[in-house]
């Protein structure tokens, strides 16, 4: 063995072999039990950053400890392959997104390998080939045919310069990034999928993941957002025109009825776009508010701004006329576009009610008789309700209770439940992803691709020219004829939300060759996945629609369980100077040079030693250093043959040596089944320490188990150290990972002596320490040979002597 710590030497070796052998491939194995460990896939956006080195490290080390403790486990890897970085390297750089992202692969892979992780490459997915994607152009006409998907129009951020849709995030305060033309709020027919038909099941289906951290649970409750309310309606009074219609407002707050005092309504509303008929000035309005981006945050941003409209709705149960206003807030999409404002009890209507000079009329009061003005500020808490007809004097609680019974009765509205969840919006108005397998017909109408029809292929050979999608100027991929009359018809030119793609990967994972459907029986072995690991940046969205479609895909028969991801693991960010690394920061780490420079060993032992993996981890040179300092010594120690004659008076006593051990190994254990893995690795290094001041026999046991504890954090090596050394059973040297799981020896934890509290005629003396198993001579010696005892034994006779074992000693003295 070389005396030297050469790092890639032994690395790559090992990787070599690994490779050759196919080392990690995994099958359906039934006499053992199964574990799935998956690290969020990446996107291959050119090289791994440090966050993926963090991701992927966690990952590889809990599948190579469940591997340890027997158990049959898959982790396997793949891309995330579509997306807009793709198209906007293509722009940059003149190169197809296609082969853009097959080059970043290409190099991400070799960093995957040289990194050591232990991946079942066979498995290997890549999201953008039609072998993948063509299934879930699949289901998305399973569930047409379900009628869970549809199409209506919605809102998109229009460049009226580059004459194209943008994604949110290519609307930089408010313009278009590339022609710096005011974006625009455009109306478009778009697909969704029903999300909100399983948001109960969503809901509730968080109640059985104890395995899941809390926060994200709470951001999934909070997204779904059920709430309990009533739908009220206002009649609209329009004696002009002499029409019946009605508004109707969803409320969480039925307590506050007899507050309103007006209503207020989205600029995309039908009436608002009737009231501008007439009116140039609601017209000029209108259009105004179509500038302002379609992200929700910037709504929430933007100034506060109304106008009146000329109609008027009456109160249900006042009969007050209140007026309506169009106000850019309000959104189409949420409540049906309209909402009851009351002022005296809602900040933002209160706002919007001192700018425009509207009505405030307090209706609930402080509980307390807390002093309060209305006119200068909200108080929007439950209190006691006045100024509320015959509920006055009622608590909110109760008040929203019998005025929702009472409109119910009056048919003036209904009680109901809301989701602040909105259907899935899945078009994306961009050329790099899955085409969505749809085909309008002027005749027909929307007709779905034929089974036997798929995949619709993405053409790759495409030239960028930077607006607008090239699938729209293709004809060869958009003429076609219709599936139903035959005749010329056009494809869908939208592709998919790159959502679908890692919203189902976990279960193709299991039978990536499968080419005669989407699933197959061994996805029913493999999911749900044991372990999920992943940054809490994902905990909503990538979370929840993965476990949508476990259930759409549990509904058409294609698993078995209701939910994905048993255990989540959400990692912290890398951070440097207490920021988050990022390139527009300038202060990323690059982790190949330092792979080159120090292992992959020394950069998995840094990044599982600097931080619990759920905290944030701050990057240190020096921490780097001492993680590579550790191995080079434990190279070193075992490099080096033992000296032949030790100091004996050096060491330590066996028993306490043995002791020790044992008691570092099981609080190890312990860190390893909580998933602490930095104090994992500090114990470790006391384990090392140990072995230096130990003999022979225990420093071999002690080094054995050291290895293998520290095997799934570096396994290049320890697996090395281990065969040089000849560990293993019966003097065959057997693999590391084969070995057995360090046990801990309970006889060795026990304490080897024990305190007894020494009584004479039941007065408490003094104590003696005995070894264990004394007998009543052992411990009557101790007792006499003990100084400060002897002053009260002096010339007196032992008459009695009584033990309680491990506890007390009470002698009875006589003259
Ligand atoms: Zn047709």
């Amino acid at each position: 063995m070389d005396q030297q710590y050469q790092p890639e030497k032994i690395e790559t070796q090992l990787q070599q072999q690994w490779e050759a052998s196919q080392h990690f491939h995994v099958t359906e194995e039934t006499n053992k039990e199964k574990f799935y460990c998956l690290s969020m896939f990446p996107y291959p956006s050119g090289a791994l950053h440090m966050g993926h080195v963090r991701n992927y490290t966690i990952g590889d080390v809990i599948s190579r400890y469940q591997r340890m403790l027997g158990k049959n486990v898959l982790q396997p890897i793949g891309w995330d392959a579509f997306g807009l970085p793709a198209e906007n390297a293509a722009i940059k750089h003149h190169v197809p997104p296609a082969k853009w992202t097959e080059d970043n692969i290409h190099y991400m892979r070799t960093q995957f390998k040289r990194l050591g992780f232990s991946y079942d490459w066979t498995r290997e997915i890549t999201t953008c080939q039609p072998a993948y994607y063509r299934w879930e152009q699949w289901l998305f006409i399973k569930l047409f045919e379900k009628k869970l998907v549809y199409k209506k129009n919605a809102i998109v951020n229009w460049d009226p310069v580059d004459q194209t849709v943008l994604a949110n995030e290519q609307v930089v305060d408010g313009r278009g990034w590339r022609s710096g033309a005011i974006v625009e709020r455009r109306e478009i027919p778009q697909w969704f999928i029903k999300i909100t038909a399983y948001a109960e099941e969503l809901l509730n289906e968080l109640d059985n993941l104890p395995g899941w951290p809390e926060q994200v649970k709470t951001m999934q409750r909070n997204w779904i957002g059920r709430s309990e309310g009533a739908l009220i309606y206002f009649a609209i009074e329009n004696n002009l025109e002499n029409t019946k219609e009605k508004l109707s407002v969803f409320t969480t707050r039925a307590d506050t009825l007899f507050g309103v005092t007006y209503l207020a309504i989205a600029p995309q509303h039908p009436l608002a776009i009737k009231a501008a008929k007439n009116n140039p000035e609601i017209a000029k309005f209108i259009a105004d508010c179509k500038q302002i981006p379609t992200a929700e945050a910037a709504i929430a941003t933007a100034e506060k701004r109304g106008i009146a409209t000329p109609y008027f709705a009456t109160h249900p149960l006042t009969g007050e006329k209140l007026p309506i206003w169009i106000a850019n807030f309000v959104l189409m999409e949420y409540g049906a576009g309209a909402v009851m404002s009351v002022p005296a009890h809602d900040e933002r209507d209160h706002a919007f009610a001192k700018q425009y000079h509207l009505l405030i009329k307090p209706v609930i009061k402080p509980i307390n008789n807390t002093p309060w003005d209305y006119d200068a500020a909200a108080f929007t808490e439950d209190g006691i309700l006045i100024q509320s007809g015959e509920f006055s004097d009622n608590l909110s609680a109760d008040a929203r209770q019998k005025i929702i019974a009472l409109i119910q009765k009056k048919k003036l509205g209904e009680r109901q439940i809301h989701y602040r969840l909105r259907d899935w919006g899945v078009s994306r108005q961009r050329y790099w992803g899955t085409p969505i397998p749809m085909i309008n017909c002027a005749h027909c109408g929307t007709v779905p691709v034929p089974e036997k029809d798929l995949p619709v292929v993405l053409p790759t050979d495409v030239i960028f020219t930077g607006a607008t999608s090239p699938l729209k100027t293709l004809p060869e991929f958009y003429q076609t004829t219709c599936p139903a009359c035959g005749k010329i018809a056009e494809r869908e030119t939208d592709t998919f939300d790159t959502f679908i793609e890692s919203s189902w990967y976990y279960a193709r994972y299991a039978c990536p060759d499968q080419n005669k459907k989407m699933l197959d029986d061994r996805a029913n072995y493999w999911t749900p996945v044991d372990q999920y690991i992943g940054g809490i940046e994902h905990a909503v969205l990538h979370l929840l629609y993965a476990r949508f479609f476990h259930k759409l895909m549990r509904d058409v028969g294609l698993v078995k369980s209701n939910e994905p991801f048993k255990n989540l693991l959400t990692q912290g960010m890398v951070l440097k100077d207490g920021s988050k690394m990022s390139k527009s920061k300038g202060n990323t780490v690059d982790p190949q040079p330092l792979i080159e420079k120090y292992g992959a060993d020394t950069v998995r032992l840094f990044i599982m030693f600097a931080a619990p993996p759920d905290q944030g981890l701050e990057w240190s040179d020096a921490g780097v250093d001492g993680a590579h300092r550790f191995l080079k010594k434990l190279w070193v120690f075992c490099a080096t043959p033992p000296s032949p004659s030790p100091s004996l008076s050096s060491l330590l006593a066996p028993d306490i040596a043995r002791r020790r051990l044992h008691e570092i190994l099981d609080q190890i254990n312990f860190d390893y089944a909580r998933q602490q893995f930095n104090t994992v690795i500090s114990g470790a290094m006391k384990l090392f320490n140990l072995i230096q001041e130990c003999d022979k026999t225990i420093s071999q046991e002690g080094l054995s188990i050291l290895l293998r504890v520290l095997f799934p954090v570096t396994p290049h090596i320890c697996a090395t150290l281990w065969q040089a050394l000849e560990f293993g059973q019966a003097g065959q040297t057997i693999e590391i990972e084969k070995a057995p799981w360090p046990v801990v020896d309970k006889t060795a934890l026990k304490t080897t002596t024990q305190q007894f509290v020494v009584q004479i005629n039941g007065k408490m003396r003094g104590q003696i320490t005995a070894i264990n198993n004394a007998t009543e001579e052992n411990l009557r010696e101790l007792i006499y040979a003990e100084p400060s005892l002897a002053k009260f034994l002096a010339g007196k006779t032992l008459r009695k002597m009584i033990v309680v074992p491990n506890k007390l000693v009470n002698l009875v003295l006589g003259e």
